[in-house]
């Protein structure tokens, strides 16, 4: 069994470099995780103004010449943070103008994208073919979303030998769908073209090029790698992934375990760990004063940190805050999005003033507050890939109340006589994105809340939990072998 593996990550996006999502969390802390374990990865990603501007000591490695593309360069560099190794694709009429990764100033996608993400998609594919002009040897080809869906593509139609591949999908609502005619202009041949390649209903769509030519496929947890097979959360790709269904599987996103740390947030007033609570009640209190709510030590405190979209169910929150309020609870929401759903959540406040606070913008500071300060984390997402606030919440002994879907499903164990019993529970899960499954499993938190040992356990199940990026990376590790064990010529 190989260990000492070569992985070029391909990416469009790594924190603190570029990001307009989760897969740059990804991109910066996976690879890292990678290297801890043994394993040399390595990130290939488009050299924007902005990585240029951070990366001053990037040197070049090897110029190119390109059909379509023309001149572009490779540079060497390393992440300032981690020190992971980055190769930079330099071509400054691509990549170096002021704007986000993928839209200019005014929100509009780049015209030439399918040119911009083609150049990242066929360089990942030449540096993991034996044609690479790098003298380091790809082992795996780790492709991530759209804009590196082309790179499969490309090594199936190269004709040389090349390393196998596998595709991440982060987002499946983002497919890189273009004119029929680009499929020519990025050199891919007419063959490809068809259902059975590249063709998405009469266009080009590079996620599914990944989908149909990669290797193996993975998304961010096992239950959404089940879920996107049918045409419900499918994104209109689920005949092709169902058709794959041997080859996908889901790996669950870590989390940043320094950042989200109750025992030293520089963001939290006090600290606490499992060992020692205190703090977590006095951060309660603060809480309270800084939102205007009542200053009650004993009511529940629900907290919602949440883009405020039909997808995270903030309509459920609304639907049953009434009756949680009722039931004594208070209630601390942050978040942006939805202008109409913002305006429910605004009226709710004034209506139940001491007992509601809406916050509505993005405040990293207030979102720590609220998972060290409230009792319960509410998430009912009616589809969530993988989710982090549901993980941060279990880890600052804040109970996470999720509709079981997708990543929710996976982290968190709804408390049951038998998961109780066993020590795992770590929280409250409900089957159906409707107001009274929501509020029942809200009820069977709140049973729990007013037993002291009972809750003080739960808690603790937790705050205990492993959610670092070493347990997905090790999960990384062995599917990467298994690639290779699958891959390898029969002697
Ligand atoms: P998604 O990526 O779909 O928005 P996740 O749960 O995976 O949902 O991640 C959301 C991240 O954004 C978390 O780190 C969460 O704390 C943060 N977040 C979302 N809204 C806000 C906000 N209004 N203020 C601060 N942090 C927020």
């Amino acid at each position: 069994m190989k260990t000492k593996m070569n992985i070029l990550f391909a990416t469009s996006e790594i924190y603190p470099l570029a990001k307009t999502g989760g897969l740059a969390d990804v991109s910066a802390a996976l690879p890292a995780a990678l290297r801890k374990l043994g394993l040399d990865a390595r990130v290939l990603l488009p050299g924007y103004t902005q990585v240029l501007a951070a990366l001053p000591e990037a040197r070049p490695l090897v110029s190119l010449t390109l059909p379509t593309h023309g001149a572009v360069r490779l540079l060497s560099a390393t992440m300032p943070d981690s020190g992971v190794p980055l190769i930079i694709i330099e071509h400054a009429g691509y990549f170096e103008r002021s704007g986000s990764p993928y839209q200019d100033g005014s929100g509009q996608d780049w015209p030439d994208n399918y040119l911009r993400f083609g150049l990242l998609s066929q360089l990942a594919a030449l540096l993991a073919s034996a044609t690479s002009p790098l003298a380091w040897h790809v082992d795996i080809l780790h492709c991530n979303d759209w804009q590196t869906g082309l790179a499969p593509a490309y090594l199936h139609f190269s004709g040389t030998a090349a390393a196998p591949t596998l595709m991440t999908v982060h987002n499946l609502a983002y497919q890189g769908i273009f004119a029929a005619d680009t499929c020519a202009l990025l050199g891919l041949p007419p063959e490809s073209f068809s259902m059975q390649g590249v063709e998405y209903y009469g266009n080009l769509s590079f996620l599914k090029a990944g989908l149909f030519y990669a290797d193996q496929l993975t998304t961010v947890s096992p239950t959404y790698a089940e879920e996107i097979q049918h045409e419900t959360l499918g994104f209109g790709m689920h005949g092709l992934l169902q058709s794959r269904h041997d080859a996908l599987t889901g790996i669950v996103n870590g989390i940043d375990t320094d950042a989200w740390n109750p025992a030293s947030d520089p963001h939290l007033p006090r600290h606490y760990s499992a060992a020692r609570m205190t703090g977590k009640a006095v951060i309660k209190q603060l809480l309270q004063q800084e939102l205007g709510l009542n200053p009650l030590a004993d009511a529940p405190l629900f907290g919602v940190i949440s883009r405020i979209t039909p997808q995270k169910g903030q309509d459920l929150v609304l639907a049953i805050a009434p009756q949680l309020i009722q039931s004594g609870a208070q209630l601390a929401i942050l978040g942006s999005g939805d202008s109409v759903l913002e305006l429910a959540l605004r009226r709710l406040a004034s209506t139940y003033p001491g007992k509601v606070s809406v916050v509505i913008g993005y405040d990293e500071g207030l979102a720590h507050r609220i998972e060290a300060g409230a009792d319960i984390f509410l998430m009912p997402s009616r589809f969530e890939p993988c989710g982090l606030n549901q993980m941060y919440s279990q880890r600052y002994g804040t109970l996470p109340v999720v509709h079981r879907t997708g990543g929710l499903a996976d982290t968190v164990v709804d408390a049951t006589d038998t998961t109780l019993a066993d020590g795992s529970a770590s929280g409250f899960a409900f089957d159906s994105a409707t107001p009274g499954a929501f509020l029942t499993a809200t009820q069977r938190a709140l049973a729990l809340y007013v037993n002291p040992v009972q809750w003080k356990k739960l808690r603790k199940n937790g705050m205990q939990r492993d959610f670092s990026w070493e347990s997905s990376a090790r999960q990384y590790q062995a599917l990467y072998q298994s690639i290779l064990a699958t891959d390898a010529p029969v002697a």
